[in-house]
């Protein structure tokens, strides 16, 4: 136990919430299934946000915003798409409230809504009621627009960040001339995914394609990324989807192709919700807190000076104003944590919580030695380290530390994916919480169905560029060509 934070081995979805709340990244608010998110939880979302905003513009895509509301006869038209939603759409049904008479406030009947607004669960609809509009010709096109927004899913079971009533996230939505584009962009904007994933989050990600159970309500084919927890539980971290002509045909988007015929558009959808903060938080954190990965850290140094009097202070303050000048010309973010209001201790513990990568130690000691005491909050190593070349040095150790807690999910991801070639296998690697098991499946939804309802595992993806191989499926025994992953999963 470390300030409060049950153990991951007691008690992991305690620890979970525990690291939310004490590390005040969010907290429960008191509409159900809905969350505040605080600064510091937001000021990571914002970095998150900052880093994919600029990728999808160097992938050529703009910002816009479409409405929050959806008139039902919109939501209806694409008939896979209503179907898969419709259990949790939010309705807005009137418009006014008035005082009854008696002191109550009470909806207003005689305030209702022509046609009732669905608020969005995702935008695909009111969207393509847009773009027909916007698209002629084929120099129209490819239109490449994402929207950062809130959406709400009505949903029953609800967790911190994983799974909210309301969420932020952003959507992207393309149309194209040619079934091919639209594929390369959604496959495009899944590499996008895994690269920030990686890169970014350092979470290692399995890049595949859902089953068709497993859908968007509305797209030809899903693809994903799939991240592992640190309990073994899967976690789907974003979505891509090509939607063919779908949603083109029901909102009747046509082109004027170079050819001088009349054809329907191409497209595409994918999005990442608030949800990755989620990820980020199961990959890496431990017993005493949270653990960010540099990049995504909205402190990446914190110094907190070690002093007796003002003197000694002022001394350790010159030095660590003009080591702050330095760093942040090396675009590091840096904190100086003078307050006289609270212990060392109290500051380290606080810190650790909230997964600031470096901390700097200096006291008198130091500023006479001409060092200062380092601690990393990935390995919780702590170095006495030169004042000389301090601000490249740290530069350096920050590109190690996101390396390494890389490689450290990496290697856990690699050591909880295994084989299973039997359902009797299947179910005692389960039973250990072993991550992604790798089975043989014969291709149908009522084996997929059967084995979710017998085992809670789902199937995650077929990876891509799978591996093809001859073997029988493990529940039915009908031949397979290709293995899956199956995971439990959040
Ligand atoms: P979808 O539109 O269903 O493909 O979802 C797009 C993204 O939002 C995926 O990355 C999902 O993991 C994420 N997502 C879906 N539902 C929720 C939810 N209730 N709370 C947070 N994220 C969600």
């Amino acid at each position: 136990m470390s300030k409060g934070i049950t153990s991951k081995k007691d008690d992991y979805s305690q620890w979970y919430n525990d690291i939310v709340i004490k590390a005040d990244l969010a907290e429960h608010s008191s509409v159900k299934g809905c969350m505040v998110i605080k600064p510091y939880g937001y000021s990571i979302w914002e970095k998150i946000q900052a880093v994919l905003d600029q990728k999808f513009k160097d992938t050529g895509h703009s910002n816009a915003y479409f409405p929050l509301f959806i008139p039902k006869s919109y939501f209806s038209k694409e008939a896979a798409h209503v179907e898969g939603f419709a259990t949790e759409c939010a309705v807005v049904t009137h418009y006014r409230l008035k005082n009854d008479g008696n002191g109550n406030i009470v909806v207003d009947e005689t305030a209702k809504l022509e046609e009732e607004l669905i608020v969005r669960p995702t935008s695909e609809t009111i969207i393509w009621n847009t773009y027909r509009g916007w698209i002629e010709s084929y120099r129209d096109l490819p239109l490449l627009i994402n929207q950062w927004a809130n959406v709400v899913r009505w949903e029953m079971r609800t967790r911190l960040f994983l799974r909210t009533t309301e969420f932020l996230w952003q959507e992207g939505h393309t149309a194209h001339a040619t079934s091919q584009e639209a594929i390369e962009e959604t496959e495009r904007m899944l590499d996008v995914y895994a690269d920030f994933s990686e890169n970014w989050m350092a979470v290692p990600v399995v890049k595949g394609k859902k089953t068709p159970t497993e859908r968007f309500a509305g797209a030809l084919e899903t693809y994903c990324i799939e991240a592992l927890m640190q309990d073994g539980k899967a976690l789907q971290a974003g979505t891509s989807h090509f939607l063919g002509q779908n949603f083109a045909k029901a909102f009747d988007v046509k082109f004027t192709s170079k050819e001088g015929k009349l054809e329907h558009v191409w497209a595409t959808s994918w999005g990442v919700s608030t949800r990755l903060m989620g990820a980020l938080i199961m990959a890496h954190s431990d017993d005493a807190g949270l653990v960010l990965p540099p990049k995504l850290a909205p402190i990446q140094v914190v110094i907190v000076p070690i002093y007796k009097g003002e003197e000694d202070l002022a001394k350790i303050s010159t030095f660590v104003d003009e080591l702050i000048l330095k760093l942040k010309g090396l675009g590091v973010s840096v904190k100086y944590d003078s307050r006289d209001s609270q212990r060392p201790g109290f500051k380290f513990a606080e810190y650790e919580l909230k997964g600031v990568p470096i901390r700097l130690a200096i006291g008198g000691r130091d500023m006479e030695n001409k060092t200062v005491e380092l601690a990393r909050r990935d390995t919780k190593e702590k170095f006495t380290v030169a004042q000389e070349g301090l601000d490249t040095y740290i530069a350096n150790l920050l590109e190690e530390i996101q390396e390494s807690i890389y490689n450290k999910a990496h290697q856990f991801r690699e050591e909880h994916i295994t084989e299973a070639n039997s359902y009797q296998e299947f179910k005692e690697l389960l039973d250990g919480k072993t991550g992604f098991i790798s089975a043989h499946w014969d291709g149908t939804a009522e084996t997929e169905k059967q084995i979710k309802e017998e085992t809670k595992a789902t199937i995650r993806c077929i990876p891509l560029n799978n591996k093809q191989e001859d073997g029988v499926c493990i529940l039915t025994g009908k031949p397979s060509t290709q293995r899956v992953l199956f995971a439990r999963a959040y």
